[in-house]
């Protein structure tokens, strides 16, 4: 009897053997098994092996054939991942399928076929509205089976039984169509033709598209498409921000009105996602568009990887499989032999530095590509001298009022969410603060008022009403100390009374669609002033806004991080080039107490060069990422001092260990979170392999001696220290 090898989500790290009555072409199938007392779906990743254990004890496993297998490339890019970033190949798997595919119930192919309706329509009964509605919108155009079961639980069956009567067909794939584009420019055409050569013979090509904000890069990632998509292949494109993937596919979707494009992205449905990944999977979808998670998707046609704003953190996966889509989809490519590009006005400095090397081709792309848009001035304001009114220098209000009249746009930049980050009492210095965390309760206004509110943990999530004295001494004068974005737009509102002030960060985007209609709204000019967190700062297209304040940049300067300075850098650069992007001129403000610091020189410049090569000599000379190659052992206890010595038993387990550094476990920045309390470790290697091998020993010992009191968990390449 042949067996097959399963990945299996469970806390177990192993695989595990059943038997099947033939093994051949099940590589890539999913399979229901039982676990226990329970029945478990799960991938076969080796097929005909010899078991490892007991013949008594294996049991047999169901196919499910309903969906095409797994191809060969996805499963190498599983089992990569798996071992890259130490995690067990069934979780690994786990977390890249999606909810449908990991239940024991079949999947019908009419899910992930498009069907029209052929001849007249019937006359329905009132009663019947949901087959009417069906048919209404077969009538309208070909759609999906899966789009129909969200009008009805029975939408298969009427399908199957109108197709039966031959009122409904199976609609066929549409030959490419390609919108209008516009006239790209000499840099934009260079870049397409750069990374073509790869296209057509596909190789592998990974490419920095280093293009300064505002210079096109979307229509170089569209130009490339088009010729993906005409060689029969599928593109993969992958943005950092749920925000930014509206205006991304309404721009697929204009140009290539007739290819089958899909989103992929943490606010879908369970049920919305697994049907888009059967779209990518069964080779129908042609353009898979998401943020992180997208690049775990099954694409049998693959041919070019797009990363958009590739230095953006939010590529890190920051739980469970700590995973950076960015570098898992260079590998991908390379894997696949096809080009992947990675675009950026401020590319990581890891990125960078394959560049430098040449492992990457550099593309470069210098100015705005909007006819007369140019980059525009950034001027940086001295704190110290400048006279300051709720925090915010003259001359940045200058600046505001005189656009308010103008009836341009401006942003204002201030990365803190909330009314104020603590509130205090001035008599006895009580601190609103996190029973739970080692963080402040941050003060939170209610929508125009400017007394009650809310004290909010932004880390668990605690919340209580504001008191109405202090809690230790009574007074009654306590008050919110900082300012954060809605403070800031009490005050902007003040002084601009006739301007309309947008705020846009975390608060004011959580109900779903409310971020999506906020940005509609600065786009169709009916807003004035934006303030707002980092989300602002990313990728968006804004026509009309000529000014870009940066306030409270500061603390970045300061930080333990070393690469706060990176990322500050990036921040500001990105911020600032959402102005003056549609050829009226823009101006940058930002204010600080260290007007001199290189940073600063480095962003007025607009010398990103000069700026990654002293970076990159700093980190270098300090033997710091890119020159080195980390991972973090972090735990979690109820006891901080049992989560240190264990890190520093772990520091001196016996793996044998050349060329690794292991520092000194350390408590993390927020030590108490949820009144857990976290430790963490760092190691460190010149050499990737070597760390590589180094934590598979390191986890295996880890395994065996962590006490069952404690939760622990590695990370590769942390972006956060
Ligand atoms: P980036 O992502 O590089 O910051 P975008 O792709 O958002 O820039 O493009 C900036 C603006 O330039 C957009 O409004 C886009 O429509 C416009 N644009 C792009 N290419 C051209 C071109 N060849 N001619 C004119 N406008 C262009
Ligand atoms: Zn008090
Ligand atoms: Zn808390």
């Amino acid at each position: 009897m042949p067996f097959v090898r399963v990945a299996l989500e469970v806390p177990v790290a192993a695989l595990y053997d059943y038997a099947v009555d033939s093994a051949a072409g099940l590589l890539g199938c999913r399979v229901a098994v039982s676990f226990g007392p329970r029945t478990l779906v799960g991938v076969v990743v080796e097929a005909d092996v010899v078991p490892a254990v007991d013949l008594a004890r294996i049991k047999p496993a169901r196919v499910l054939a309903d969906v095409p297998a797994l191809p060969v490339a996805w499963l190498e890019l599983l089992r990569f991942c798996a071992g890259y970033y130490q995690h067990p190949l069934g979780n690994a798997i786990g977390a890249a399928l999606p909810a449908g595919l990991k239940a024991h119930k079949a999947l019908a192919p009419a899910l992930w076929q498009r069907f029209s309706w052929h001849g007249l329509l019937p006359v329905f009964t009132k009663r019947d509205h949901a087959r009417a509605a069906m048919a209404a919108r077969l009538a309208a155009g070909p759609c999906f089976g899966f789009e129909l079961v969200s009008q009805s639980p029975k939408a298969l069956a009427y399908l199957e039984a109108w197709q039966a009567a031959g009122l409904v067909q199976c609609a066929g794939t549409a030959p490419l169509e390609v919108g209008a584009s516009p006239a790209v420019n000499q840099e934009q055409s260079d870049a397409v033709a750069a990374v073509a050569t790869a296209l057509d013979p596909a190789r592998f090509l990974a490419s920095l598209l280093h293009g300064v904000t505002g210079s096109g890069k979307t229509e170089v990632y569209l130009q490339l498409t088009a010729r993906a998509l005409a060689l029969g292949g599928q593109a993969l494109v992958l943005v950092p921000e749920i925000n930014l993937t509206p205006r991304l596919l309404e721009h697929f979707r204009q140009r290539f009105p007739a290819s089958v494009i899909v989103s992929m992205h943490s606010a879908l449905s369970e049920s919305e996602r697994t049907h888009h990944w059967l779209l990518a999977h069964t080779g129908v979808a042609d353009i898979v568009l998401g943020t992180r998670l997208a690049v775990l998707a099954s694409l049998p046609r693959l041919r070019l990887i797009v990363v958009d704003e590739e230095h953006d953190p939010s590529f890190k996966q920051q739980e469970g499989m700590r995973y950076s889509a960015r570098d898992l989809a260079v590998y991908r490519a390379k894997n696949e032999g096809i080009p992947i590009v990675l675009g950026s006005a401020t590319p990581s400095l890891e990125t960078f530095a394959h560049a430098q090397s040449g492992r990457y081709e550099r593309l470069v792309m210098k100015s705005r590509a909007v006819t007369d848009a140019v980059l525009p001035e950034v001027h940086i304001i001295d704190l110290n001298t400048a006279r300051a009114e709720h925090g915010i220098a003259a001359p940045i209000w200058d600046a505001i009022k005189s656009r308010v009249d103008a009836g341009e746009q401006s942003l204002v930049f201030l990365n803190r969410r909330g009314y104020a980050p603590v509130l205090s009492c001035a008599s006895c210095g009580w601190v609103s603060a996190c029973t739970r965390c080692t963080a402040y309760l941050v003060l939170h206004r209610r929508r125009g008022l400017l007394t009650g509110g809310t004290l909010m943990c932004h880390h668990c999530g605690f919340a209580e009403a504001v008191p109405l004295s202090c809690p230790t001494c009574g007074n009654v004068d306590i008050r919110g100390y900082g300012q954060g974005t809605q403070r800031l737009e009490v005050h902007l509102a003040e002084a601009c009374p006739s301007a309309r002030v947008l705020r846009i960060d975390r608060d004011s985007t959580s109900r779903k669609g409310a971020a999506e209609a906020l940005f509609d709204l600065v786009h169709a000019g009916e807003a004035d002033i934006l303030v707002g967190t980092q989300m602002l700062a990313k990728g968006h297209d804004f026509k009309n806004l000529t000014l870009v304040a940066a306030v409270n940049v500061d603390a970045a300067l300061f930080s333990a991080d070393f690469r706060a300075s990176e990322r500050l850098y990036a921040q500001l650069t990105q911020v600032a080039g959402r102005a003056g992007r549609a050829g009226k001129p823009g101006l940058v403000l930002i204010q600080t107490r260290k007007p001199d610091h290189p940073l600063f020189r480095a962003v007025v410049a607009g010398d990103y060069d000069g700026f990654a090569l002293s970076l990159l000599a700093e980190r270098e000379a300090a033997g710091l990422p890119p020159a080195a190659f980390q991972a973090m052992l972090r735990v979690e206890a109820k006891k901080l001092e049992a989560g240190l010595s264990f890190l520093k038993q772990a520091a001196k387990a016996d793996v044998a260990a050349d060329g690794i550094m292991i520092y000194d476990p350390v408590p993390m920045v927020l030590t108490r979170l949820m009144n857990v309390e976290r430790a963490q470790l760092m190691v460190e290697s010149p050499s990737r392999p070597a760390l590589q091998a180094f934590l598979a020993r390191w986890l295996a010992w880890i395994g065996a001696n962590a006490p069952a009191s404690l939760r622990w968990h590695i990370e590769v390449d942390p972006l956060e220290i």
